[in-house]
């Protein structure tokens, strides 16, 4: 039985990730990112029916919003969020995608969510059924998962994915986000092993499973795109990140780009990576040394005018790259850069002079570590100007 129950919902950080969601204020969220993408133009030739793998947060929230509120697009999400118990909030995404549910079908738009393991077979057959039920079949899909595990759907192996150097032990500045304090961290590197098990999670492996099983279904529209992402990063990080054992699997990542545009071949569809900024996100927050950068950065781009959030990164990569007739502009490796902002010479010099200096002194004086938190809370729906955080609300949403 479903019972309602008000309380006063605070935020419980508990390291990397807040362990209570604020259902209001994350539907605040949500109608923000609503809001700019409606007060930017019309996006051209956009999807009509779009499947969002990983759609309940970040850049996989922002791409199902862009897809429904800037092209007028039919949405499938897929998400893993935990839904309220026992008087328990539900995980941000949870309220995330029932705000954006609600909001899509007030502007007549259709918009359904399965909230469930994507790197499931069962998944994957419960979604191409309501593919064909509902939509025909799909013009865009885009894969965004971030996890650190996976079950795999054929060996039943649990992968775990970790964040570690590959080569040598890597030690490097990172900022405790709990007490704001710039320290030391030393990370083992990682075995053969570490790199197998995070490239199982985090590499393409999966978002060619689901385009095979979208292919098999007959449920692939002609000119379907897809699109995943990746970082790349300034080369402060790149032991963490992109040398690392995240690295690799972004790489593997990359590299399925091409064997899936081969998949979509028969439909003239076409498979892009798309190189995203760093943001805050809850996957980002989890990695050590890029939430002192991201603080430095923010300082540097929101100085120099060119800061985007996961809403307006998206909405420049349909409007400019994806659509409105436009012909993505690919690097030398067929990537999408909507990173150029952030790796400027301008931007990354700025940032790498600031990186030498930052300590706990003067941490709040040369960096945006108080842009990093208030950013990190409203992922929860924390902080949110408008919102009562006094009042009892539902944990139901
Ligand atoms: P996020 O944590 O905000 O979102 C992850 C999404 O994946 C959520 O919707 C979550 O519910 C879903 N998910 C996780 N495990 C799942 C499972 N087993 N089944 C179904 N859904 C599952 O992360 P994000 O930062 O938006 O990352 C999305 C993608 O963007 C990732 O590939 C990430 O590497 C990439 N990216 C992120 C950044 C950044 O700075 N945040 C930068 C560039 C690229």
């Amino acid at each position: 039985m479903n019972t309602i129950t008000s309380s006063v919902i605070k935020p419980r950080i508990r390291g990397f990730i807040c362990i209570t969601a604020h259902p209001t204020g994350c539907a605040a969220h949500v109608q923000e990112q609503i809001d700019y993408t409606k007060s930017q133009p019309k996006i051209e030739g956009a999807p009509k029916k779009v499947l969002v793998i990983g759609a309940s947060t970040g850049y996989g929230l922002a791409s199902r919003i862009t897809a429904a509120f800037g092209g007028g697009a039919a949405t499938l999400g897929v998400y893993f969020e935990k839904t309220p118990e026992g008087g328990k909030t539900a995980t941000a995404g949870y309220y995330n995608s029932k705000a954006f549910e609600a909001k899509a079908k007030d502007e007549g738009l259709y918009a359904k969510s399965i909230n469930g393991d994507a790197y499931s077979d069962a998944i994957k057959e419960e979604v191409i059924e309501i593919i064909k039920k509902d939509l025909g079949q799909v013009d865009l899909i885009v894969y965004s998962l971030a996890s650190p595990k996976r079950v795999h759907p054929k060996t039943g192996t649990v992968h775990s994915s970790v964040l570690k150097p590959i080569g040598a032990t890597f030690t490097a500045k990172t900022l405790d986000t709990d007490k704001d304090i710039v320290k030391d961290v030393t990370i083992e590197p990682a075995t053969p092993e570490d790199v197998k098990e995070t490239t199982a999670v985090m590499g393409g492996e999966d978002w060619l499973m689901w385009i095979e099983a979208l292919k098999k279904a007959d449920v692939l529209a002609p000119g379907v795109v897809t699109v995943a992402y990746s970082y790349i990063g300034p080369s402060v990080t790149w032991p963490i990140y992109r040398d690392g054992t995240i690295g690799k699997a972004k790489k593997d990542l990359e590299e399925t780009a091409e064997v899936i545009a081969n998949v979509l071949a028969h439909k003239n569809g076409r498979a892009f990576v798309s190189i995203n900024k760093a943001l805050v996100t809850q996957a980002s927050s989890a990695i050590p040394v890029v939430p002192l950068y991201i603080s430095l950065l923010y300082k540097v781009m929101k100085k120099q005018g060119t800061h985007e959030g996961c809403i307006e990164q998206i909405n420049r990569l349909f409007a400019k790259q994806l659509y409105n007739s436009n012909k993505p502009v690919l690097d030398t490796e067929g990537r999408i850069r909507i990173d150029d902002y952030e790796m400027e010479a301008a931007v990354q010099n700025e940032v790498l002079n600031l990186w030498t200096q930052v300590t706990t002194e003067n941490l709040h004086d040369i960096s945006d570590v108080a842009g990093y938190h208030s950013e990190f809370l409203k992922l929860f729906g924390f902080g949110i100007d408008g919102i009562d955080y006094e009042a009892p609300v539902s944990v139901d949403g």
